[in-house]
């Protein structure tokens, strides 16, 4: 097959070829007097992508989901009331493990395409004057459905109730792509992983967990094993762990440190920001379709889910693009199966990249027999990017700077001087 696969599901995500370098290692010893160090430079890495300084990290070599599973299981016992809200396939997963575990959940179903429901939950919290709710759940990005969550929103209704559960936050689609911070936000449990905005292949789970929430281990009942935190707690403070750790992917992730660094969080955030405002122009402006996200609060940087017109097969549109343009596209999960598509621009990703995606999801779905303007994707994304300045993340490797920064001011600038 000639040229590339161009990856655009909301993870895995590309992964960018310094991380692929540096995971290209000869195995060695885990047990050696060289390995504390790897261990130490991770934790202390992944406390500043956390933005926490009371907060412990946590990896475990398994997939995000694992680490929703060591968040309940090392703070709850069974019978424990949880409070989560319904409104995507991830949100939705995660109630299920809760209930799966023994956990009685108060559910809020919500519109799939609306977020975290602040003034119910604010309501049900205040409510609860016997504190019997432990724990709160939300999913700061569904990934499902391209909607971001106010976590800070979500603290306040805990505070303004005087409110002692726990606030667990699955963040494993936005971490290193969307502002996120465990000390500001009073966040108990951060759940993530590897595969998505720290552009590893998947098998890290990655948590961040409160002193509050580590002391819940004494009185915590629910079964736990091999996600027991106490153990990791105890091998990783002189730089081990409690078994074999996933080598390759722990030289891929200080790489990952390493770049996000550089670049900087606030404006690796700010790229994204940038580039999903591209896309929903592509998609509101050019093609004239909605997004699955209600209203703009909602609106994700990491993902973008586009509905499909009635009559058109969401399935058919992946398929073509796959098989005819070798692009991949996100599906529909579970209540929003075949109705709409996923454009994944977290990671690794720029303007030009993105194009690819927007022309190609452009061709599948005219070849599908959707009345989209040709070529009108690509203008509407192409103008917004060239009437804002592209945050410092973009461009070519800076080597000389004056003439890099006649570069970074917008299209729109240059046109006009
Ligand atoms: C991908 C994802 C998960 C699941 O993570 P795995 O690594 O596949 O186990 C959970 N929550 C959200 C929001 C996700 O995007």
């Amino acid at each position: 097959m000639a040229g590339r696969n161009f990856l655009f599901v909301p993870g895995p995500t590309n992964v960018p070829e310094r991380i692929q370098r540096a995971m290209m290692v000869s195995m060695e010893d885990h047990r050696s007097p060289n390995f504390p160090h790897l261990t130490h430079t991770i934790m202390a890495g992944l406390k500043d992508i956390f933005r926490t300084k009371e907060g412990t990290p946590f990896i475990f070599p398994s997939s995000g989901t694992g680490c929703w599973e060591a968040a309940l299981t090392n703070t709850l016992s069974p019978g424990d009331k949880v409070l989560a809200a319904r409104f995507g396939q991830f949100s939705h997963l995660w109630i299920d493990m809760c209930q799966r575990l023994g956990l009685d959940v108060h559910i809020v179903e919500c519109e799939w395409g609306t977020g975290v429901p602040l003034q119910q939950f604010a309501d049900i919290l205040k409510n609860d004057t016997q504190h019997q709710f432990k724990a709160v759940l939300a999913c700061h990005n569904e990934t499902a459905t391209g909607v971001t969550s106010d976590i800070a929103g979500v603290r306040e209704a805990l505070d303004d109730a005087a409110h002692p559960a726990l606030l667990f936050v699955d963040c494993v689609s936005s971490l290193g792509c969307v502002d996120f911070r465990f000390d500001d936000w009073g966040v108990d449990m951060a759940v993530s992983g590897s595969q998505k905005g720290l552009m590893l292949p998947a098998g890290l789970g990655i948590l961040c967990v409160s002193p509050k929430a580590l002391a819940m281990h004494k009185t915590a009942t629910l079964r736990r094993a091999y996600f027991d935190l106490q153990d990791m707690l105890q091998s990783n403070a002189t730089g081990y762990f409690p078994y074999t750790p996933a080598l390759p992917l722990m030289y891929g992730l200080i790489e990952s440190m390493k770049m996000l660094s550089e670049e900087g969080l606030d404006n690796v955030y700010a790229r994204h920001h940038y580039l999903a405002e591209g896309v929903r122009a592509a998609v509101t402006q050019g093609w004239q379709l909605k997004l699955c996200a209600a209203e703009a609060k909602w609106h994700s940087d990491t993902v973008t889910a586009v509905m499909l017109p009635a009559g058109i097969a969401g399935t058919d549109v992946i398929a073509r693009a796959y098989r005819r343009y070798n692009l991949s596209l996100g599906g529909g999960l579970s209540k929003v199966a075949g109705k709409l598509f996923r454009i994944g621009h977290l990671g690794d990703m720029n303007e030009v990249h993105l194009m690819a995606a927007i022309n190609g999801a452009e061709m599948a779905m005219l070849d599908c027999g959707v009345e989209v303007q040709p070529g009108s994707g690509a203008a509407a994304a192409g103008n917004y990017w060239r009437q804002h300045a592209a945050p410092s993340g973009l461009g070519a490797p800076v080597i000389n700077k004056e003439e890099h920064a006649k570069h970074r001011i917008s299209g729109q600038a240059i046109l006009k001087s």
